[in-house]
């Protein structure tokens, strides 16, 4: 269907942090598909384990125990402190599962129309309750009615989430991404993680965290929330868990963990055996390559790298960024540095109309790093100036 604004290119070959085009041309990727193939392309651990898992066992069915299942929920716990884990297919679903769990916990407790507070500018996904949750009314349009049950608050705004608990008595949990992945590269103050915290403790609501973008070490660690020094009650992840192999999971603690039963939710392919283990192997990979110290290096080497090339760009405004996630804000709309950037043999994303998004390989070397400031400095530049 006719749902993409595509550009003109067809990329059939990765290595590492470059792909080619049916052309031949060769690009930096600077967006791995949009902070998914945080290894790299065609990842030797990853392909070794579709490979040897897909000649073993592909799918059997969440009516029998999986083992490599399992085996993924205990490293994932492991990593978080959470108790337990759904497996689903996408991050939309993995958030669904989050917004049942915290609609089930309010009836509960003898809640019959829960509220979950969500955030402005924020991205949950495009199945009818996660584009309700999500604060763009771009993605909402013609798709009315929403689902109900969402209040929504300013981002990064504690006193707001405040506001709404005193004048609505149904709020069962807040959802927020720890850094605000389509909304911009918006980062929070350091203590709103901690803040949400206490007021989700005080209330006895369930704090949930979209790390769907920010998880698996692409900010210098595992989980965005590991800065913060918190723990969720609830946090969802996809993307970069199985390095393009779809996967994602719905992470419970505690008394979250005990709100499904048998017959609650499901999924025909979540958490299949080849899945399980591909995303085996891909936390793995991310272990031994040590990556959550190699984005926070050279995220940090990358946006002083920047900031040094636009010292005297005035129409640059910001440029944030916490590991590998990184914005380079302008003061006009710019999506078309997209297309000139592929002119110039690199990808990249412009979200939030004036926000260039960077979401690079974190094992991408020096040299793919510098490659990446110059090749990006000038294009910018050169736009600007026109
Ligand atoms: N949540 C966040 C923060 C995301 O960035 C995305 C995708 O961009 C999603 C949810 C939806 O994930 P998926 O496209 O796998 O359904």
């Amino acid at each position: 269907m006719n749902t993409y604004g595509r550009q003109p290119i067809s990329l059939v070959k990765g290595a590492g942090s470059y792909v080619w085009d049916s052309e031949g041309k060769k690009y930096l990727d600077a967006l791995c598909g949009i902070a998914v193939c945080s290894l790299g392309h065609a990842h030797p651990t990853v392909s070794k384990a579709i490979c040897e898992q897909s000649a073993t066992l592909i799918h059997t069915s969440n009516v029998y125990r999986i083992p490599a299942q399992e085996t993924l929920a205990g490293k994932l716990c492991s990593l978080t402190d959470m108790d337990s884990a759904f497996f689903t297919n996408s991050g939309a679903e993995a958030n669904e599962a989050a917004i049942k769990i915290a609609r089930m916990f309010g009836h509960n407790k003898g809640i019959q129309t829960p509220t979950i507070i969500v955030a402005d500018n924020s991205f949950h996904g495009r199945t009818l309750a996660t584009l309700s949750a999500t604060g763009n009314r771009k993605i909402q349009a013609g798709f009315e009615p929403l689902v109900s049950g969402f209040a929504r608050v300013p981002f990064n705004d504690v006193d707001a989430i405040r506001e709404v608990a005193k004048n609505n008595k149904n709020v069962v949990a807040v959802l927020v991404e720890p850094i605000q992945g389509e909304g911009g590269i918006n980062i929070p103050n350091p203590s709103y993680l901690n803040e949400i915290r206490t007021i989700c403790d005080e209330r006895d609501w369930l704090m949930m965290l979209d790390e769907i973008q920010t998880g698996i070490c692409r900010t210098g660690k595992w989980f965005a929330h590991q800065h913060s020094g918190i723990t969720p009650d609830i946090m969802t992840i996809a993307k970069a868990m199985g390095n393009g192999f779809p996967i994602g999971a719905c992470l419970a603690k505690g008394k979250a963990a005990e709100v499904f039963k048998p017959g609650n939710h499901g999924s025909t392919y979540g958490g299949n055996p080849l899945a399980c283990h591909v995303a085996s192997a891909t936390l793995a990979a991310h272990e031994k390559e040590n990556t959550h110290v190699q984005a926070k290096n050279t995220g940090e080497y990358l946006v002083s790298q920047f900031k040094a090339s636009f010292s005297e760009t005035s129409e640059v405004i910001d440029i944030r960024g916490l590991g590998m996630m990184i914005g380079i804000e302008l003061d006009r709309p710019c999506a078309e540095l997209v297309s000139l950037a592929i002119e110039n043999n690199l990808l990249i994303n412009v979200t939030a109309e004036r926000v260039v998004r960077l979401l690079p390989p974190l094992n991408m070397e020096k040299v793919q790093a510098d490659e990446l400031v110059s090749t990006l400095t000038q294009i910018v530049k050169a736009f600007i100036s026109r």
